[in-house]
């Protein structure tokens, strides 16, 4: 006779012999899930020809392995020239990935991108500011890793998030002194003054400016022109979407300053990406004219279920094809979103916008420590044992108890530094 445990066991056994087929289907499908497809375009019509923009779509975290490929894509927004928009086009992305610390997992190294971000950002600006040109630029730089999504920026070029029955959110913040109270009471208290440009009669037009250098930005690349509270130091936003993905929207000011995030969504659902970016263009160019550079990049995160199969290259590929297919993935979607309407949500990783180094390279755990060594944690440069110093070092902003922790920071490093946070007059070197 069997025992009451011994017939239970058998009924779950029963009970699991069909579950169990639907459960091995359940998790082959949640591991194709597992890795969405990327698709993008981009549209430009140039005035000054200070727009510049990057698209790579085969970077690889682990080199040599398909599986750890992720995309990166930016914008960048010249003024005064376009060297430092080519210049950062050209090196931001080997700054930020020499700044990770190497053989990390995927979860890993999504947790230490914003840091390495920070560190490749001001890299960038410093070594450009070595070459003594009198430009700048915005950087919008979006890195896509499956479904997760970083966005570090300065300057104003925005990034959208528009995520298929759910709302528009921008993932990058405007440093603009005009809209941002925030940036121009850092810019105030790191010796800035910020006021209107002033014509005779003291009438004064325009949008605030900073002085010395008259930016209308609180934060750029480059501008070794203007006051150093004009940092490179970007706001950092992480987020991970839901198994129903969703549509990045970059642009330049030329875009934001006629459209709103929200038209600039509305103005192109429904068409693929490449279509969606010519369309957000010839928005903007209907709603204001031709006033400033205009660029904008796509790019739609795809579940691979829904993937477009593969079609003939974009030049023969009629557009109503190319419609048909978005159609059919909005229908999926559309009833997917009532199925899974709680998974919709899309997850907030990380955002921190700070302008203090001590806050953004963190403290110097013993898993950043042994990654990076004595290295400076900006530019990453060899220290000698007795030769960093501290970026907690005299900092009031430090959440840190031991100033003598890590991140370390080379000498030049740290006059940067301070001079970011108006400890030390712009242009004045230590030696
Ligand atoms: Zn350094």
């Amino acid at each position: 006779m069997a025992t009451r445990e011994e017939s239970r066991r058998q009924n779950n056994q029963q009970h699991e012999l069909i579950p169990l087929a639907a459960l091995i289907s359940r998790e082959l499908k949640s591991e194709k899930m597992e890795k969405p497809s990327v698709s993008y375009g981009y549209a430009e019509k140039a005035k000054k020809g200070e727009d510049y923009y990057l698209v790579k779509t085969d970077c690889q975290r682990v080199p040599g392995n398909s599986a750890s490929t992720f995309s990166v894509f930016a914008i960048f927004d010249g003024h005064h020239g376009n060297a430092a928009a080519i210049y950062a086009r050209d090196n931001i992305l080997n700054h930020v990935l020499a700044a990770m610390p190497r053989e990390l997992g995927r979860d890993e190294w999504l947790h230490a991108l914003p840091r390495a971000l920070v560190a490749g950002f001001v890299k960038t600006d410093k070594e450009f500011q070595l070459k003594g040109k009198t430009s700048g630029t915005t950087a919008t730089f979006v890195i896509v890793d499956r479904w997760t999504v970083t966005v570090a920026c300065v300057g104003d070029s925005r990034c959208v998030l528009d995520v298929q029955g759910g709302a528009v959110s921008d993932l990058s913040v405007d440093h603009r002194l005009e809209d941002n109270e925030e940036e121009r009471q850092r810019v105030i208290a790191s010796g800035g003054e910020v006021g209107r440009l002033s014509i005779v009669g003291g009438v004064e037009i325009g949008p605030l400016r900073c002085w010395p250098g008259g930016l209308c930005l609180s934060r750029s690349i480059g501008d070794v022109d203007v006051g150093e509270f004009i940092v490179p130091i970007p706001h950092v936003k992480q987020v991970k979407l839901s198994s129903v993905g969703g549509r990045l929207i970059i642009a330049s000011d030329g875009v934001w300053d006629a459209l709103s995030s929200e038209m600039a969504a509305k103005s192109c659902r429904g068409l693929p990406a490449d279509l969606a970016a010519r369309q957000v263009v010839k928005e903007t160019l209907r709603t204001k004219g031709l006033k400033d550079d205009t660029t904008c990049v796509v790019v739609d995160i795809i579940p691979p279920e829904n993937a477009l199969p593969l079609l003939p290259p974009p030049k023969k590929q009629s557009k109503l094809k190319a419609l048909y297919f978005w159609k059919k993935l909005l229908n999926y979607t559309n009833k997917s979103s009532k199925k899974l309407s709680p998974l919709i949500i899309v997850e907030e990783l990380f955002e921190e916008g700070s302008a203090m180094l001590a806050e953004r390279l963190g403290n110097g755990d013993s898993s950043a420590q042994s990654a990076s060594g004595f290295n400076c944690a900006i530019c990453q440069v060899d220290l000698a044992a007795n030769e960093g110093i501290s970026v907690h070092a005299g900092s009031i902003f430090s959440t840190c108890s031991k100033p003598w922790q890590g991140p370390f920071l080379c000498g030049d490093c740290r006059n940067k530094k301070d001079a970011m946070e108006g400890k030390r007059p712009s242009g004045l070197k230590i030696m």
